[in-house]
């Protein structure tokens, strides 16, 4: 490249026409977080460049900042993502009477013969090396007196969970990250829309951007750029996802010329709370690991009858479940009835 390697320019000549855009999507102006607002190597450009906030990009972005300077671009706040949301927790195979072959059983019985062994493998083995990793970022998982406390969900036939300030657990760990994030030397850019990523030979040699703050067209060189901008579920008309998740990475890495693979596999949580004219939001599955029950609309606890685990069925055949249902009772909701629960922890 002839350029500066970390430049933005003007996208629009306008000043009132930014301003119009900005106002238009309620944005603020982009904030960088960090002591450190310039690319601190020599040659301007970074060691990695991670596009996303959730998770997996706060995670990549600390990770590879052993290895140099690395920029996180987001294109909301730092903890806008699914991330945040999520509630019931993360299966490892770590408690006392656990194994990963069990673990492992469990995640190819739930993929309905579709599942790629080799890579529920890694999923399964590298869980316990992974709990670490967020102990060690100072994630504080829920324990119950000395040791974890373990919660169980569907399909899994071992209490596997690990949680977080009850069913907190995406906020914990979001929280808990981002504090490492902002107090380490990663440059993170807020608002700033990851559009491109740039090629040379082949290669990938660094990402456009905008910013959502002032407008302009801004270009970051790295040779290494992790995607970690989550799912897509915001694409659909019933989901509990949150706005951002557009599933732009799969656009981006395809746009670069990415093989992209299994879009048809998009999984829907079976239930959120429904409330006419308010936006639906999950409801744990950890309710039903609890004891709270799926009912029909005449009242019957109607899951034993599809699958051996009843309510703790795998997702996809709870939805579908609910769904014949539904299409039988000529009814667009079913009931979660939870008089089984004694008491709900306060939170
Ligand atoms: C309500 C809910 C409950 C859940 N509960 C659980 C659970 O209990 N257990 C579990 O294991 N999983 C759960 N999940 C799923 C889990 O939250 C996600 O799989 C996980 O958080 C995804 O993390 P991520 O970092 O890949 O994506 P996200 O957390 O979605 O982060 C994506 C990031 O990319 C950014 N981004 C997107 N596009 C761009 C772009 N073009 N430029 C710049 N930035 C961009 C977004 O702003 C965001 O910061 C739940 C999900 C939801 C929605």
């Amino acid at each position: 490249m002839d350029r500066h390697p970390w430049h933005c320019t003007a996208a629009h000549d306008s000043g009132d026409w930014q301003g119009r855009w900005r106002a238009s999507r309620g944005l603020r102006v982009r904030r960088t977080l960090s002591p450190v607002s310039d690319p601190p190597r020599a040659d301007g450009r970074y060691r990695a460049i991670v596009v996303g906030s959730g998770m997996a990009g706060l995670f990549a972005a600390l990770e590879a900042s052993a290895l140099g300077p690395v920029l996180l671009v987001t294109k909301g706040e730092l903890h806008e993502g699914s991330t945040r949301h999520a509630q019931g927790g993360i299966a490892a195979a770590i408690g006392p009477d656990d194994s990963t072959e069990q673990h492992l059983k469990d995640t190819i019985a739930a993929g309905a013969g579709l599942v790629d062994e080799a890579m529920a493998r890694i999923l399964v083995e590298s869980a316990p090396r992974r709990i670490r990793d967020l102990e060690r970022y100072g994630v504080s998982f829920d324990s119950e007196g000395a040791s974890r406390a373990f919660g169980r969900e569907g399909a899994h036939r071992n209490a596997r969970v690990l949680h977080a300030r009850g069913d907190r657990t995406g906020a914990a760990i979001t929280t808990a990250l981002a504090e490492q994030v902002e107090s380490g030397r990663i440059v993170v850019r807020e608002h700033t829309l990851a559009t491109e990523v740039l090629l040379e030979n082949g290669r990938t040699v660094g990402v456009r951007a905008l910013d959502q703050g002032d407008g302009t067209a801004c270009v970051f060189e790295s040779d290494a750029v992790v995607l970690a901008t989550g799912g897509a579920g915001a694409a659909f008309s019933h989901t509990t996802n949150p706005p951002v998740a557009t599933g732009d990475g799969i656009a981006l890495a395809f746009a670069a010329g990415a093989e992209v693979t299994d879009l048809e596999f998009y999984q829907f949580h079976p239930t959120a709370f429904r409330q006419p004219g308010a936006p639906p939001f999950l409801i744990s599955e950890a309710l039903r690991g609890e004891g709270a029950v799926l009912r029909n609309d005449g009242g019957e606890a109607f899951m034993s009858r599809y699958h051996e685990l009843a309510d703790l069925a795998p997702r996809d055949v709870v939805a579908r479940a609910m769904v014949a249902e539904m299409r039988a009772a000529g009814s667009d909701h079913v009931w979660l009835d939870c008089t089984a629960l004694d008491r709900v922890d306060p939170i």
